[in-house]
């Protein structure tokens, strides 16, 4: 009867090969076990639109655990079982390798941890959140590479669309809101017409507060690491989310130029200084909470890192007074002793302003990295040589 099934959703795909020869292992370990193996979620979405994937899942209508520790037997590395959950973890190939057994999940009420049951495939994919994340692939040697799309997530990837796939999707879990969002900010999809209504009813229902914080701050934190977060945030916007996850915070036409200013920014600073790496998501959210009477709160709630709640409270204290400081710096050195301590961070903020965004550039591209010819300073040591190569450079950039 299973195989009855996956006949009438038949599509063959073609794996990438770095995960073919893996897939076809899992597939040939788990048909001994007279399990069934199959790729799924994240990983399908990513492979039909010819993204890369490193991370795998798979999920066993059998033992999931039982598969992992034979193929890690076989590849000689150790796996790392979660009994609980009757999941593991294992690397092979350089591949990181999930496997779950496949299950069922319940909602007690909105927003709640679900209670979990074992399940076929169909059940697994029910409880996803989108059709373009609940697709699956056969591994087994009889089907191996078998498309099984039961929800139309195909057809969604080609029309770019993200739809859920029951009409209390976003009630039974709100973070599903979120997500939804972020996927769309991240393809470049919309929200199919059924999708936008429904989401927009339960954004009004405030069902967003419903869901446990900690999985809010979770995937916000997931929405800042994204390429797209720019896009991610007028999404947010356009839905009026955020306001029910970053509470006090407004939109403003002031704020919106600002976010604008800072991708433009950004953009420049990827780049001009492609080898100064930085977590963009943060500055973003910097910027969300530059006006907010309780930032630091909720950079204590998302467990932001110590620099970016240090550059919050530096821009809290010090920004207004640096800002009409550089206003009225005419020489370069002026603007060099004004900016030189100063995080980077908090210069990509202050470049968002217009009237200084011009000064900050050319300390960013000129005065930061000026040289001096150390020959002239022999001689003379600690402090003194600070001193003077201090003075020399500064004499150097007034010139330039
Ligand atoms: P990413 O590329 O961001 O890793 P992903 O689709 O792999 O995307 P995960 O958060 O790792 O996302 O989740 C894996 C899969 O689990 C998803 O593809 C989806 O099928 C399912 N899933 C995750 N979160 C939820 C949720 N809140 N509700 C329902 N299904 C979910």
């Amino acid at each position: 009867e299973q195989t009855a099934e996956i006949k009438a959703h038949e599509k063959v795909i073609k794996l990438p090969t770095h995960v073919e020869e893996t897939a076809k292992q899992v597939g040939t370990i788990a048909q001994e076990l007279g399990f069934r193996a199959y790729l799924v979620g994240g990983v399908v979405r990513d492979i039909l639109l010819k993204k890369e994937v490193w991370d795998i899942d798979f999920v066993i209508e059998g033992d999931a655990i039982k598969v992992a520790q034979r193929l890690a037997e076989k590849h000689g590395v150790d796996y790392h079982p979660f009994e609980e959950f009757r999941t593991a973890h294992i690397k092979v190939n350089g591949l990181k390798l999930e496997f779950a057994t496949t299950r069922r999940e319940t909602y007690p009420h909105p927003g709640a941890y679900p209670l979990v049951e074992y399940a076929g495939l169909k059940e697994d994919l029910l409880r996803r959140d989108f059709t373009i994340n609940a697709m699956a692939v056969c591994v087994n040697p009889d089907c191996f590479g078998t498309l099984i799309d039961y929800f139309g997530g195909l057809r969604d990837l080609k029309d770019k669309l993200i739809r859920v796939l029951h009409p209390l999707s976003f009630v039974e879990d709100p973070v599903r809101i979120l997500r939804a969002l972020r996927f769309a900010g991240r393809l470049g999809f919309k929200l199919s017409k059924s999708t936008e209504k429904l989401l927009i009813n339960a954004v009004s229902a405030g069902l967003i507060a419903k869901a446990p914080k900690g999985r809010l701050m979770n995937e916000l934190r997931l929405a800042l690491r994204e390429e797209r977060i720019f896009e991610i945030l007028e999404l947010y916007k356009k839905y009026g989310v955020l306001e029910h996850v970053l509470v006090g915070i407004r939109w403003s036409p002031q704020l919106e130029k600002k976010l604008l200013s800072l991708r433009d920014v950004i953009a420049w600073h990827r780049i001009e200084f492609p080898k100064e790496k930085i977590d963009y998501g943060w500055v973003y959210l910097l910027v969300l909470l530059e006006e907010s009477e309780k930032g630091m709160d909720f950079l204590v709630d998302i467990s932001a890192p110590a620099w970016v709640r240090e550059t919050y409270e530096d821009i809290k204290k010090n920004k207004k007074e640096l800002t009409k400081k550089l206003l009225s710096a005419q020489k370069n050195s002026e603007i060099y002793l004004l900016l030189k301590n100063k995080p980077l961070p908090f210069l990509l903020i202050l470049m968002t302003e217009e009237d200084i965004k011009e000064k900050v550039r050319v300390y960013l591209e000129k005065l930061r990295s000026v040289k001096v010819d150390l020959e002239k300073f022999k001689g003379l040591s600690g402090r003194q040589l600070g001193k003077a190569i201090e003075e020399e450079k500064m004499k150097l950039m007034d010139a330039l």
